[in-house]
């Protein structure tokens, strides 16, 4: 029998995973439905995950702390507040919500809704889990070999998958 194959670069990774931060709050989990797969080492996870995971294999548990920077990116200030007429009516607004915007410079950025009080839209450029330390619990369910489609898409395809 060979051994047990380790997740590495151009490997598809099944995990298991609950985030919570260093509160004790619970961000998010898989447990209970599909484990996540992801594309290992084209950035498809926050960068400190993707580093800690490297080298294990199905059947390990992993707590991965990762700080802030190797995470969602350092703070970088306050939220600012738009009124909600400045979005579309149509749009269905919630926070944790990213959406493309344009900067004064004419740039494209990417803006986060970090909280709705009444019509005060509260936006950022930070992802909402900026400058915080993410704790993971990760369960690896399964690790395979990546297809060169899924290789030159940078991501899975497949039950799951991109597709
Ligand atoms: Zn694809």
């Amino acid at each position: 029998m060979s051994s047990p194959q380790q997740i590495a670069a151009d490997t598809v990774v099944g995990i298991h995973y609950t985030l919570t931060l260093d509160s004790g709050a619970q961000v998010d989990s898989s447990v209970g439905g599909e484990p996540l797969l992801y594309l290992h080492g084209h950035g498809n996870i926050v960068p400190g995950l993707e580093r800690q995971l490297e080298g294990h294999k199905a059947g390990d548990k992993v707590q991965a702390v990762v700080p802030a920077a190797e995470g969602y990116g350092e703070s970088t200030g306050e939220p600012q507040a738009v009124h909600r007429r400045e979005f579309p009516k149509d749009v269905q607004l919630y926070e944790g919500m990213p959406f493309r915007a344009t900067n004064s410079a004419g740039e494209e950025v990417v803006l986060w809704i970090h909280a709705i009080r009444g019509a005060q839209i509260y936006v950022h450029t930070d992802h909402p889990l900026a400058g915080q330390t993410l704790h993971f619990d990760i369960d690896v369910v399964d690790v395979r070999d990546a297809s060169e489609d899924e290789i030159e898409h940078g991501h899975v395809h497949g039950p799951h998958g991109a597709h």
